[in-house]
């Protein structure tokens, strides 16, 4: 063949053109989205197809589902979101004889859908910055707990005023920048959530634990709800004739799904990130707070376990708690291997260095900010010195379900004497439906034996603190006998005699008063009534500490700013946010590449028989038939089960919808690669992988397994013709 030079030029060129740019840092926010030259990076739509605050965009086709993502993808109210998403509520729904958990769930009418209880979803319609209204109330020479109650009392004030002027919305702030930028959100919110479609536990929880945060993936982690609302079309809580919700914006899915290098993009409602953080937090979490919490969490695992092993009713009560510890105990052991490997504490003491000597550098500048790290060293010192008495006090608190029930009917009783504004946010009128929703849920999952066993542990646990770290409610108990003998013995006694496990009983005691509450003689609500004061001061240490914090925080923005000469993104904290980046694989080591897709083969591969890689037999039945339809992937000869790309997500991020470059759904977003777990201190183009399941995996085995047909006609994916 004859190659002319203008075709070798335009050889080159589409190889520059087709040759993605490096990826990019950065969960955007909405205000900061035309900041981007998205064309440049891939996308073959308008800008204003996927962001357009007025009209309808893409971005209205998304929601928050609890603490996830979800899509809309049916003009009545059905969203895709993982597996993972919906456990909690197909836990709740599941007993002995109607084991949803391992069976999955599969409704084929909507009369059959069941309430997702405790559920509820956001969507949001509008944004405004209200940092000036926020820090009006802030002067300089404010103590550090009065500022940050100061900003606190605002904050509700201006959530108040805008859930007025917008009767059935539901208004929000985030703090965007630490003690800096504040953003008040409008939201509409849903709460009649129901469950539409789960895959077998053996699907959507393919490889469990051992699998997870990890690649090569074969999780089928999505699942199918439903949005309903008042016959009005106005939020209402479940009833029988409420109607399927109508979004604004219904996603279109893309059946032919995406290819190594293509373009993609996310919205989602990621949680937390930490990358403005000192060393010295760094350091805080990485050598006190995390190695606590992977070491207790570790421990309720295994005792929940062996208990579950032994009785079926059990296990499933506590598979959601169970398997939200999983995740967080392996997600900071990721961490605590990431952060040694890439030497993030020595990284950024460097680099603190390098600022610290820009600062010195200038007199004024050492005026104005030559105390900012030193004083955070000197904070988070203080916070290392009373780390054990501070997290066994909260873990004591808040693990234990009976005692954690009485300490919060406890303060309900105590904050719901106070003006609305004045109380803590979860016994304020606007929430404390949900706050009595979320107890009565947490009774019914008590298992008295795993219960007492953790209540047990902790407050052995908190016998063992050194002298300077006690908490006298604790020796109280413990009267100066032998602990763990004065522990059983008190235990003996309040689980016999306590009521708090029947929930009518614990409901009612909500409407008592603090003179009367006491007469009830609860042993927990003794115990819960001794620990009060001490939590109380905690607390208060930590609004001083969080005051000193946010100010030291937000001078060391300015100041990072001006040095580093770029503005940056703000940390990620549940609000909406933009990400993109491209499907690709990654080196996790020397000598070992990994490829972004992964397949059916890789299913049946990974296949033993037994937790967590049992495959169902029809599952391999259609595998060995091969029978693909028109989902198999021609490069690989399967179908595609899930893909890795490098846009920059986090945990919230779990059930986002990833997006082709013409804004159609090619997958949902839910883990991330085992060495991207540290993204949230530190992403790095080299490391930072997110994981989605493929739609052509969802669409197939929707079609193919579940006979879920009605669901593809609802998405408008016509079935293959036969
Ligand atoms: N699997 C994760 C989660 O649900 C998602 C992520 O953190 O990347 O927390």
């Amino acid at each position: 063949m004859h190659v002319s030079k203008s075709m070798i030029l335009f050889v080159l060129l589409s190889a520059f053109l087709v040759t993605p740019l490096p990826a990019d840092e950065g969960m955007w926010p909405m205000s900061e989205i035309h900041t981007l030259d998205l064309a440049k990076r891939g996308l073959a739509i308008q800008p204003q197809e996927i962001y357009n605050p007025g009209q309808t965009s893409l971005v209205d086709g998304i929601c928050k589902l609890g603490g996830c993502t979800g899509s809309f993808v049916s003009a009545d109210g059905l969203i895709l979101t993982n597996h993972h998403c919906a456990f909690r509520a197909v836990q709740s729904a599941s007993s002995a004889e109607h084991d949803y958990l391992t069976d999955g769930f599969h409704a084929a009418a909507r009369r059959e859908e069941i309430p997702a209880k405790g559920y509820t979803l956001r969507i949001t319609e509008s944004y405004r910055d209200v940092s000036a209204e926020v820090l009006s109330v802030v002067t300089a020479d404010m103590d550090p707990a009065a500022r940050t109650k100061a900003i606190e009392r605002r904050t509700k004030e201006l959530i108040a005023a805008a859930e007025q002027e917008y009767p059935g919305k539901r208004a929000e702030i985030a703090e965007m920048f630490l003690g800096k930028t504040y953003v008040l959100f409008l939201y509409t919110y849903l709460r009649d959530v129901r469950l539409v479609y789960v895959p077998p536990l053996a699907v959507g929880n393919f490889g469990g634990e051992e699998d997870n945060w990890m690649w090569p993936r074969h999780t089928g982690d999505f699942s199918f709800m439903r949005a309903y609302v008042a016959p009005d079309g106005s939020p209402a809580d479940y009833a029988a004739d409420n109607v399927p919700y109508q979004p604004r914006k219904v996603l279109a899915v893309n059946p032919q799904g995406v290819a190594p290098g293509d373009f993609v993009f996310l919205f989602g409602y990621p949680g937390r990130t930490y990358r403005h953080r000192t060393a010295a937090y760094l350091e805080f979490e990485s050598r006190v707070r995390m190695p606590f919490v992977v070491d207790w969490y570790g421990w309720q695992i295994d005792t929940m376990e062996r208990l579950g092993a032994a009785d079926r009713v059990a296990a499933i009560k506590l598979a959601a708690r169970s398997k939200g510890l999983s995740n967080t105990w392996k997600n900071y052991r990721g961490k605590l291997k990431g952060i040694g490997e890439v030497n993030l504490l020595a990284r950024r003491r460097r680099a603190e260095r390098q600022l610290q000597e820009y600062i010195a550098a200038e007199p004024d500048r050492q005026a104005g900010y030559g105390d900012v790290l030193p004083e955070m060293e000197q904070i988070y010192r203080e916070i290392t010195a009373t780390a054990p008495r501070e997290l066994t006090l909260q873990y004591l608190v808040e693990t234990p379900t009976l005692l954690g029930i009485a300490f919060q009917v406890n303060e309900a009783v105590l904050e719901r004497q106070k003006p609305d504004l004045e109380r803590r946010s979860e016994y304020m009128d606007r929430n404390f439906p949900q706050t009595r929703q979320r107890l009565e849920l947490n009774l019914q999952n008590v298992v008295p034996a795993a219960d007492r066993a953790i209540l047990t542990e902790i407050l052995n646990r908190a016998a063992r603190l050194q002298d300077d770290q006690r908490i006298p409610a604790v020796d109280r108990l413990l009267s100066g006998g032998d602990a763990p003998q004065a522990i059983a013995d008190f235990l003996d006694g309040a689980y016999a005699r306590t009521r708090l496990t029947d929930p009518a009983y614990a409901l009612a005691l909500l409407r008592e008063s603090p003179t009367t509450l006491p007469e009830q003689d609860d042993p927990f609500l003794t115990l819960a009534a001794a620990l009060y004061p001490h939590y109380q001061a905690q607390r208060e240490t930590e609004k001083r500490r969080k005051g000193q914090l946010d100010n030291l925080y937000s001078r060391l923005l300015d100041i990072k700013q001006a040095f580093e000469g770029t503005d940056f993104i703000p940390d990620a904290n549940g609000t909406l946010r933009l990400t993109y980046g491209h499907i690709k694989g990654y080196s996790p080591r020397d000598g070992v590449t990994y490829r972004p897709l992964t397949t059916l083969r890789g299913v049946m591969e990974k296949e033993t028989g037994e937790e967590p890689f049992i495959v169902p037999p029809r599952l391999r039945e259609l595998y060995e038939g091969r029978d693909f339809g028109r989902y198999a992937s021609a490069a690989q000869d399967s179908v595609p089960v899930a893909m890795l790309y490098d846009a920059d997500t986090t945990g919230g991020n779990s059930g986002s919808p990833v997006f082709d470059a013409r804004g159609r759904l090619v997958g949902v977003n839910f883990d991330r690669a085992w060495e991207a777990t540290i993204n949230d201190y530190a992403w790095d183009a080299a490391y930072s992988r997110s994981i989605a399941v493929d739609i052509r995996y969802v669409l197939w085995f929707l079609e193919k397994y579940a006979g879920a047909t009605h669901l593809l006609q609802e998405m408008n994916v016509a079935p293959e013709p036969e």
